[in-house]
């Protein structure tokens, strides 16, 4: 429901805003070769996701 900027106290306003702060975004190892990867992302080093290799690797 709309409020008139005006009817909302300072405290109000600051209070609905202390749960805007962005969470540090999670980390988990890789199983296939322990580097820091992104949950549920393919792995950025080695090109693996769910156990197989799903985008061919550099090296
Ligand atoms: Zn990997």
């Amino acid at each position: 429901m709309a409020v008139p900027k005006k009817k909302i106290s300072k405290s109000r306003r600051d209070m609905r805003r202390a749960h805007h702060a962005l969470k540090p975004t999670s980390l988990a190892e890789c199983s296939n070769c322990g580097e820091l990867k992104r949950p549920h992302h393919v792995c950025r080093a080695c090109g693996h996701y769910d156990g197989r290799e799903v985008v061919a690797s550099k090296a």
